[in-house]
């Protein structure tokens, strides 16, 4: 094998490599979904978290209210009438196991992959 031919051969396994992680990255990327609990409780599961516009709903609770706000794949409080304001600073949660939490409204935001769910649910 020349010199040249060897490179070219490294280069596009290298290639094809990358591509692989962009297609299994996007396909990973597609399988969130976002579980909103209040009081221990599932409250809603946000489904379409990876829409690409902005969708906003509020959290009614006894406890007070929660605004959410997801797109491309991420969520986050926007605004909160708790006294600590914690889960408005939290910011954007986006990857699996991240959990966003406003303890004085009892709130729990979870990003759970798709394929973690499935094996939850046989249960
Ligand atoms: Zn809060």
């Amino acid at each position: 094998m020349s010199k040249n031919l060897k490179w070219a051969v490294i280069f596009l396994a290298a290639m094809l490599l990358s591509l692989g992680v962009i297609i299994f990255g996007q396909f990973s990327h597609g399988t969130v979904s976002a579980e909103i609990y209040v009081d221990g409780k599932l409250y809603s599961v946000v489904n379409d978290l990876d829409r690409q516009e902005m969708r906003t709903f509020t959290v009614q609770t006894e406890y007070g209210s929660n605004t959410v706000c997801y797109k491309a794949g991420k969520i986050w409080v926007s605004e909160a009438d708790c006294e600590n304001h914690t889960c408005e600073k939290y910011g954007k949660a986006s990857l699996a196991g991240e959990t966003i939490v406003c303890a004085p409204h009892r709130l729990v935001i979870r990003i759970v992959s798709t394929s973690y769910k499935k094996a939850d649910v046989t249960v």
